[in-house]
Order: C-alpha cells, then structure tokens, then sequence
C-alpha cells in the first residue's frame, strides 16, 4: 500500500536545523530556524512564563476538554493585545477570536475558512515571504498569487511595486500582510505607507488577513500593531492570526490565536461558528497550558510589567546584535555594504549572501543560513560575533 510513496523534500527551514543538531563542529553557529536566543546561546524560558506556570501548578483542578474556541480570559486578552483596551471593536464585539495552535495552527483554520466560504478568492503573499505560507495555503486548495515586495538591489521595500501589484488585485480576494517584523526581510512599511495600503484595501475592496507572529519585536507592543489598527480604520471586516511562540518564548506549547473582524457583531458571531466548525473537524479543540499560561500573564498586571520587561531586552539585544553585526564586518575588512542590516527590525534580514556563498558557509565553517540568504539575528552573540564575521569576509573575498 505504502510502497510507492516518494519521501517529502526536507522542509527548508527545520530540515537545516536537523543538519545542524548533527554537525560534530564544535564551533557551529545556527542562524536558520527563528528562535531566539540569549546571550549565551540559550532559548530559555521567560521569568514572568515560569512565574505564571507556578501558579496554575498550585490552582489546576481539571484536565477536561477546553471548548472549540478556547478559554474566555485568553481570548478578551488577545483582543486587548490586538486593538488595544478602549478601541470599538471590543466595546462593539466586532470580533471573536480562537485559541489555534500556535500562529501556523490560526493560519491553517483561516486558510479551510476562506477555501470554504470564499471559494473563488485567491490569497496573495508578499514576494518573498514565509516559506510555510505557500504551504499552507495550497494544502487546502487554495490559489496562491505573490505581490511584489522586496528590492533586492536596494535593500529596501518596493513600495510603488507593491502599490502597483496590490491595485490589481480584485475585490474579494484576499492579501496577507506581515503585521510587523516581515519574515524574512525585516523591512516592513512605514505608518504612512501602512495608510495608503489601507485606503488601497478599502478602495479593491480585497481582505487582509494578517500574520502578526512578532508583537514587540519590532518597536514596542503598541507600535508593532499600527499596521493593522490603521487598516481598521478603513476598513470594517479582517482576518488575524496571532502567534505567541517568540514574543512569551512559548515555542512548543503551541499557543496561537484566529480573529476575525466583521461589520456588525451579529455577523462576527455568525462567521466565527464557521471558523468553529473548521477547528472541530481538524483538531477539535486546543491544547491547555500555553494559553493558560498567557492568559495568566496578559491579566496581572505584575506579571504583565515582567514580561514586557523580558520582551524589551529580547528586542534591544536583536538590535544591538544587528549593529554589532554591522560594525564587526567592517572592521574584519567586508567593504560590501551591509548598514541596511541595522536599519531592519525583527529577528531576520536577508542578508545578499549568494546560495553559494551560504553553501561555502555551511561546509567550510558550520554556520548555518537558510539557502535564501535569511540570517535569524536573535542567533548572533557577543561570543560568536567574531568567527561570524571572519567566515562572512572569507567567503565574500574568495
Ligand atoms: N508566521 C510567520 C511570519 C512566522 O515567522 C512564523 C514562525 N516562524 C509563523 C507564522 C508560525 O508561528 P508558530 O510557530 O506559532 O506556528
């Protein structure tokens, strides 16, 4: 039955992780899979997250199902996180969210919801994006366009391309947007250019489905999301997929969120029974603990302070390290320009490096770049700045 069954390609991402788990160099460095890291390599468990987790250890009394959509403290608080307290949408109930597992969990029940009930739409991405993106959507049949975004010879984004690709995408398809930190370049739009992709949203009359996996990496957690509270200001109707696996470094609790914006409430809860009956059919209801630990958190306001500590030293760390980065390549002799580095936000940039380059790296000096060029800066350290960069200016000059 199974014999004529082809093996999978290795996915781009954790297939390099698993070649690098492997590597006996013991000098290796992975800047691939995007996890952060400490100072001292580590991905370790956030003080306000172990705090939390304490407590549910003492006032757990029931291991029962969790419903469809997931428990009411952490979905009110996801919301708050979104829009902030006070915004309509809340006071309105324009929106209902699910607890999915994890950000790519929100972006799969989002992608059964449009195949089902938006059945012509296509789903545009940005060029590049996320590997998984494509993925995902064509896992459920979905047709998948790509917007121009990036200009790899200026580094930067292409805005007029991307106005131009978006002005032709029609009414009632659907565009996803990086809420912030886009991955992999680490450019995204500026507040003026996230208005006038607004008023374009709004003018198409196409849904913008945002993947917002990097809250408070970017700027802070306020400004991270005026992305899409500005298009909500143009805008009555939106898909949300939140992750928290980087921002309370809760990778494998898979703990992720689905929101969906509607005109009125009684729509919201007519389309959300929808998204309900997606997760029913998939996974039926999610897991417990990483949203009880968020939820624990995102409702005290003392453990709320810590972590919001904790992600200001992730995200200033990141940008040190990118200018660190940045200096340390001069001065190893690197003439080609690489400032553009510490202009970016979020734990990735591409990096220009050629595919061979990023090969050469790889055998030659254990450090390991998916083959785009995307480097996962969260992965620099003081320690490793050094061979980092000697092994950089080695491949570039040969
Ligand atoms: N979207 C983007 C842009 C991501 O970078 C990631 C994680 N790498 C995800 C979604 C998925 O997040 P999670 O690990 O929570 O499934």
């Amino acid at each position: 039955m199974f014999e004529h069954i082809q093996a999978a390609p290795a996915d781009p991402i954790l297939g390099l992780n698993d070649a690098y788990k492997k590597d006996p160099n013991p000098n290796k460095i992975n800047l691939g899979v995007g996890v952060y890291k400490d100072e001292l390599g580590h991905t370790p468990i956030l003080k306000a997250v172990k705090q939390a987790e304490e407590r549910l250890l003492l006032q757990e009394k029931s291991k029962n199902y969790l419903s469809i959509e997931g428990r009411p403290n952490y979905r009110s608080a996801v919301q708050t996180l979104l829009f902030g307290k006070d915004h309509q949408i809340i006071s309105k109930q324009l929106a209902q969210t699910a607890h999915t597992p994890g950000g790519t969990g929100a972006l799969r029940v989002a992608a059964e919801f449009i195949k089902k009930h938006l059945p012509e739409a296509t789903i545009w991405v940005s060029n590049p994006t996320w590997a998984n993106h494509q993925s995902v959507f064509q896992s459920v049949g979905l047709e998948v366009g790509s917007y121009s975004y990036y200009n790899a010879d200026s580094k930067t984004l292409d805005f007029e391309a991307m106005l131009a690709s978006l002005s032709q995408v029609p009414e009632g398809d659907v565009v996803l947007f990086h809420g912030c930190c886009h991955n992999p370049t680490g450019i995204d739009p500026t507040p003026e250019q996230w208005y006038q992709l607004a008023k374009l949203c709004s003018k198409q009359g196409f849904l913008a489905l945002f993947d917002f996996a990097y809250q408070g990496f970017g700027q802070s957690l306020n400004d991270d999301a005026q992305g899409l509270r500005t298009f909500l200001d143009h805008v009555p109707e939106m898909l949300i997929a939140s992750s928290f696996s980087k921002n309370f470094g809760l990778y494998n609790e898979r703990v992720g969120a689905l929101t969906i914006v509607c005109e009125t409430s009684d729509q919201a809860e007519s389309a959300f029974t929808q998204i309900k009956r997606c997760i029913r059919t998939n996974y039926s209801n999610p897991p417990s603990h990483g949203s009880a630990v968020v939820a624990e958190i995102l409702n005290d306001a003392e453990l709320y302070a810590l972590w919001e500590s904790e992600l200001d030293t992730m995200r200033t760390r990141i940008h040190e390290m990118r200018s660190l980065f940045v200096n340390t390549l001069r001065a190893k002799g690197v003439n080609q320009d690489f400032s553009f580095i510490s202009q970016q936000q979020g734990m990735f940039s591409f990096s220009g490096l050629t595919p061979d380059q990023v090969a050469q790296l790889r055998n030659e000096f254990g450090i390991y770049i998916v083959g785009s060029g995307r480097i996962n800066v969260a992965g620099m350290t003081h320690d490793n700045m050094a061979p980092l960069c000697e092994a950089i200016a080695s491949v570039i000059k040969g």
